[in-house]
């Protein structure tokens, strides 16, 4: 029997988290990883900070996906998951692409006009 992605899912990874649950060190990674993300140039050099900072989140990131914050203005209090940029549903804020996350996908989608 071959591994099956089911399989890769009992080993603790979640596919999103929530900002608050992070400790310190893992806040600090994530800040300093998006920034790095942002001054890159070299997409694959984006990919391996994406890659790398999902590790240290402990997220379970597909490959060549990329981290993004939940930025759904549905919530009362505000969302703050990040998760998988391809998990992700995405809606137009004027001409800015925002994401929002599975959950908030799925609990109060918001549709572009
Ligand atoms: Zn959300
Ligand atoms: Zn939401």
């Amino acid at each position: 029997m071959t591994a099956t992605l089911s399989e890769a899912g009992l080993t603790g990874t979640a596919t999103s988290v929530s900002y608050r649950t992070l400790t310190e060190r893992q806040k600090d990674v994530f800040h300093r990883a998006l920034k790095a993300a942002a001054e890159a140039t070299n997409v694959w050099h984006i990919k391996d900070i994406h890659e790398f900072t999902a590790a240290a989140l402990d997220i379970d990131l597909p490959h060549n996906d990329e981290l993004v914050e939940c930025s759904c203005e549905g919530c009362p209090d505000g969302c703050d998951a990040i998760a998988p940029l391809t998990l992700c549903a995405e809606y137009l804020d004027g001409d800015t692409q925002r994401p929002q996350c599975p959950a908030c996908a799925d609990a109060h989608r918001i549709t572009s006009d």
